[in-house]
């Protein structure tokens, strides 16, 4: 692990805390299936961004660049007069996650019984601002408190890094600069516009925003200001968090009245290969092929044509998904992410766990042993794409090819038993 960095803080004189929550890799969809972290110190000190001269240069550009983009000279003064990198940000930049979490590790993580209770509780106290929301742009109440609840918990943690130092910090670093920057120069639009001074303008170490956890320009785009009072206001703001949640979910597609999925039980037999999420299959081919809802009866006998998605094996559950599903991934890109919002929303309204059973005792795998799955899948001639410790569709489809090979059930989930088989097959 590299040392702890303090968060340091470029303007104001508001007290540094920790930081408590990290909400995303804002790039990679796997990562967020994954959980404890390696660092690499060494790599951070190779950002340019901590280089004193590289950074001064850097600043400087940053400052005509805004300039050239109508950013008023007193929000670049405050933005950037006494600005410095934030080595902390580098770290958690260049953090890998070092567990692969299993879909129960992340979906109990999320949806637990505290959180249900709550969005419960949530969704009658602030019942007369949701259904105003939802009456305005389509998008039902239970999924517009889940979504809080996922980004920041109901808005306890909107995040205490300040975001221009952030964002200045990762523009100026070389690994994602082009983004950073962009990102950057929309969040000083944003205190231009007069919503946010530059001051409180806090969120993520990656620029994530307020209660719902907006990118800067996600936040330009799609906030907006329901309660009329002049600004949009993500961190104080109920109405203006719902509704900017629901107008971006609206703006994505979102189909009102709909459902984002549902657990479906697949018959023994059932060719997994079918279930890779992006087969589309009309309800009365899934019947013919013996799928069932959760609670054992047949789908609606309909030819709207979607995938089954299993996301984490076949002792996991499987879902039928519904078009809400992929506007769902547009906000995070991750299955995972969308199934645990859907479900979040399911359960706050009463419905029930899932019923799949829950496997005994089903460990985690390490990045290095994912890695080791690529190596000697590759070594049996099954080709999963370059070893980098991540499960890609490529690892998949050639875990599939393994398993199918000797027998096993054709999931293309990589667990321990797959390792264990592919380290028997690759010695005999
Ligand atoms: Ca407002």
């Amino acid at each position: 692990m590299g040392a702890h960095v303090r968060a340091r803080r470029s303007c104001g004189n508001l007290m540094v805390r920790p930081l408590r929550y990290v909400t995303r890799y804002v790039t990679a969809p796997l990562v967020l299936a994954m959980a404890g972290a390696v660092a690499f110190p060494a790599l951070a000190q190779q950002s340019a961004a901590l280089d004193p001269s590289a950074f001064r240069q850097c600043v400087a550009n940053l400052r005509s660049k805004a300039a050239s983009e109508g950013i008023s000279a007193s929000v670049i003064g405050h933005a950037f007069d006494r600005i410095q990198p934030n080595p902390r940000v580098i770290e958690l930049d260049r953090k890998q996650p070092e567990f692969m979490q299993t879909f129960w590790q992340y979906l109990d993580a999320r949806v637990t019984d505290t959180r249900i209770q709550r969005g419960r509780e949530m969704l009658s106290v602030h019942g007369s601002l949701l259904r105003d929301v939802e009456q305005r742009y389509g998008v039902q109440a239970r999924y517009l408190v889940a979504f809080w609840a996922l980004e920041s918990n109901f808005g306890d943690y909107t995040g205490d890094m300040d975001v221009i130092e952030s964002l200045t910090t990762l523009a100026c670093d070389q690994r994602r600069s082009r983004y950073f920057e962009s990102e950057l120069m929309h969040a000083l639009s944003i205190a231009d516009e007069g919503s946010v001074s530059v001051e409180m303008m806090e969120g993520s170490w990656a620029g994530a925003m307020g209660q719902s956890q907006f990118m800067p320009s996600t936040f330009v785009r799609y906030a907006v200001d329901f309660d009329g009072d002049g600004r949009r206001d993500l961190w104080r703001s109920l109405p203006d968090v719902f509704a900017s949640s629901a107008n971006f979910l609206r703006s994505l597609g979102w189909r009102p009245g709909e459902e984002w999925g549902e657990e479906v039980i697949l018959p023994a037999g059932f060719d997994y290969a079918l279930a890779d999420g992006s087969t589309d299959r009309t309800l009365i081919e899934w019947n013919r092929l013996g799928v069932r809802r959760a609670n054992g009866d047949r789908l609606p006998e309909s030819q709207y044509a979607g995938p089954i998605l299993m996301p984490a094996g076949y002792r996991a559950p499987a879902f039928l998904l519904y078009p809400n599903f992929k506007i769902i991934k547009r906000w995070n890109n991750s299955n995972l992410y969308a199934i645990a919002v859907g479900h979040l929303a399911d359960r706050i309204v009463g419905r029930g766990p899932f019923v799949k059973p829950r496997p005994p005792g089903e460990e985690p795998l390490r990045r290095e042993e994912v890695e080791e799955i690529q190596r000697r899948l590759a070594m049996l001639g099954f080709d999963a794409g370059e070893p980098d410790g991540i499960v890609g569709p490529m690892t998949r489809a050639a875990a599939r090819d393994f398993q199918r090979s000797v027998g096993m059930p054709a999931d293309g989930y990589p667990n321990l038993d797959l390792l264990e088989r592919l380290r028997r097959a690759s010695r005999s």
